[in-house]
C-alpha cells in the first residue's frame, strides 16, 4: 500500500525550546519581555508560547534543543510581499536584457541562489509576483523548497502576470525579424471570457496568487528609449521625443469589467489578487474590483488624496514598493510622504520591495524606507509580517505565519541587539528558523549544502 512518507525528522525528534527577552508580537503591535516558545520540528509549528514566571539562569546549556535568544530582538520571520525570484539587480543587468538573453537554466540557478540569500536575510516567506519570462518555473522552485531540496523562503508565486494583448511585453524592435523569437513575459488575455480563461490557466499551472497589470507603458515603442532608461530597449535614441512621463506613460490595460472578472475568478479559486497600478485610474479600478493588494500606486500627485481614500474605503492592502521606486526617482521624499499619508489614513500596508530589481538579501530596504517615511517601527514590522500573510491570502495560504501563536509556523528570526535603539539591527540577522528548522545561528548559515 502506498503511503505518504514525510522527508523530515524521525518521530523521536525532541521539541525545541527557545528563550527570548524581547519578542515582537504583530497582533498586539508591541514588544513582549521574557517569552519562551516551544517548537515541534516534526510539524514545524509552535506548540507553546508562555511568559516565563521565574528568572532563568544567565547561562543556559547550549544544545540543539535549547536556543537562547535573550539579548537579541526576536521577530516573526519576515514576509516580502513583492519579489521576483527570477530577476537580479537591474544595476548589474537591465531587466530587458535579463529576460531576453539569459537562459532558463541560468535563471533557475540564480533563483536558487536568491532563495538562499533571502532566507539568510531573515525572509521566511516570499510573495513572488511573476517570473518575467521564465514561464511557470516559479512553481517548481517553490516545490523544490517545499520538498526540502534547497533552502529558501516559503514561496507564494504568480507564474505569469496577466496583461492585455500587447500590454506587457519584452519590447524590442527586432521582433519582426526572421528567426527572432522572444519568450513572452505575461499571459495575454482580453475581454471577460478571455481574462477568466487566463486566471484559470494560471491556477491550473500552480499559481498561489494572481497578478495582473492594471496599467503599463503599453506604447513604449512609439518613442523607443535607450537601454538602461525605464523601458528602454536599444542603444540609439530617437530625436525629439516628448519629455519625461509623456514619453511612455502608463495607460490602462484592462477595463473595469475585465478587472472585475479577474478578481471574481481568482477569488472563486481561493487565490488572492495583486494589481500593478501606476495611474490613479488603475489603482481606483483595481481597488473597486476587489483586489487583495495594489502594488506601487505612488506618484499620484494631485490625485493622491482621492486614490488613498479609495484604497482605504475598499480595505485594499497597499504595497508601495518604495525600494524599487528609489531606483527610478530623483527624489524619494514625495513618495515617502504619500506612504505616510496612507498610513495616517489607516490604510493597511504590506512591505514588498519589488525585490529582484535590487539584490535579494537587501529586502529590508523597504522597511528602512517606510521607517524613514515616518511610519512607526511597530507598524512597519506588522506590515512586514502579519500583513504579508494577509497579502498571501490569509487563511487561503494554507498555513499561519507572520505572527507567533500556538499553531503558527515556527518562523522566527533574531537580530543583534535592541532594534528599538538601533534600526540598523534589521541588517544584523543572527538567527533564522523556518518551519522549526534552524538555518542560521550566531550569524552563520547552518544546515545548507
Ligand atoms: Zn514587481
Amino acid at each position: 500500500m502506498a503511503s505518504a512518507s514525510h522527508p523530515s525528522a524521525p518521530a523521536t525528534t525532541p521539541d525545541i525550546t527557545i528563550h527570548t527577552s524581547k519578542l515582537f508580537d504583530p497582533k498586539q503591535k508591541k514588544f513582549l519581555s521574557n517569552v519562551s516558545l516551544i517548537v515541534s520540528p516534526l510539524t514545524g509549528l509552535i506548540t507553546s508560547v508562555h511568559t516565563r514566571p521565574e528568572a532563568l539562569s544567565t547561562t543556559i546549556a547550549r544544545s540543539t534543543h535549547t536556543i537562547d535568544l535573550r539579548g537579541k530582538t526576536v521577530l516573526p520571520g519576515l514576509v516580502d510581499a513583492h519579489t521576483h525570484l527570477f530577476l537580479h539587480a537591474y544595476s548589474d543587468t537591465p531587466a530587458m536584457v535579463q529576460m531576453r538573453d539569459e537562459s532558463l537554466v541560468e535563471r533557475v540557478i540564480r533563483a536558487t541562489n536568491h532563495c538562499r540569500a533571502a532566507l539568510l536575510a531573515g525572509y521566511t516567506t516570499y510573495r513572488d509576483l511573476g517570473t518575467e519570462g521564465a514561464g511557470d518555473a516559479d512553481v517548481h522552485v517553490r516545490d523544490a523548497v517545499n520538498r526540502g531540496l534547497i533552502p529558501g523562503p516559503r514561496i507564494f508565486c504568480a507564474t505569469e502576470a496577466l496583461g492585455s494583448s500587447g500590454g506587457y511585453e519584452t519590447r524590442v524592435e527586432s521582433r519582426s525579424n526572421d528567426g527572432v523569437a522572444l519568450g513572452r513575459i505575461s499571459d495575454p488575455c482580453d475581454g471577460v471570457i478571455g481574462v477568466k480563461a487566463a486566471v484559470r490557466r494560471r491556477l491550473g499551472a500552480g499559481a498561489d496568487v494572481v497578478k495582473f497589470y492594471a496599467d503599463y507603458r503599453k506604447r513604449a515603442l512609439r518613442f523607443p528609449a535607450p537601454l538602461g532608461s525605464t523601458g528602454g530597449s536599444r542603444g540609439c535614441d530617437v530625436m525629439f521625443p516628448p519629455e519625461g512621463e509623456e514619453r511612455s506613460p502608463s495607460l490602462l490595460l484592462f477595463d473595469q469589467e475585465e478587472m472585475d472578472a479577474i478578481v471574481r475568478e481568482a477569488k472563486a479559486g481561493r487565490a488572492p489578487v495583486a494589481a500593478h497600478a501606476m495611474t490613479a485610474e488603475g489603482v481606483i479600478m483595481a481597488a473597486k474590483a476587489g483586489v487583495t493588494t495594489v502594488e506601487h500606486g505612488l506618484g499620484m500627485g494631485e490625485r493622491s488624496t482621492e486614490v488613498l481614500q479609495v484604497l482605504k474605503d475598499s480595505g485594499t492592502i497597499f504595497v508601495p514598493t518604495l525600494a524599487v521606486m528609489e531606483l527610478f526617482v530623483e527624489d524619494i521624499k514625495p513618495l515617502l510622504a504619500e506612504v505616510k499619508a496612507a498610513y495616517d489614513l489607516g490604510i493597511k500596508l504590506a512591505c514588498g520591495g519589488d525585490t529582484g530589481a535590487f539584490a535579494h538579501g537587501d529586502n529590508v530596504r523597504e522597511l528602512e524606507l517606510m521607517i524613514q517615511a515616518g511610519v512607526p517601527l511597530e507598524e512597519v514590522l506588522v506590515a512586514a509580517t502579519l500583513h504579508g500573510w494577509e497579502a498571501c491570502g490569509g487563511e487561503w495560504a494554507g498555513r499561519k505565519f507572520g505572527w507567533l501563536e500556538v499553531g503558527c509556523a515556527a518562523d522566527l528570526i533574531a537580530l543583534e541587539g535592541d532594534l528599538e535603539d538601533h534600526v540598523g539591527a534589521l541588517r544584523k540577522v543572527e538567527f533564522v528558523m523556518k518551519d522549526g528548522r534552524v538555518w542560521k545561528r550566531d550569524g552563520v548559515a547552518v544546515g545548507m549544502v
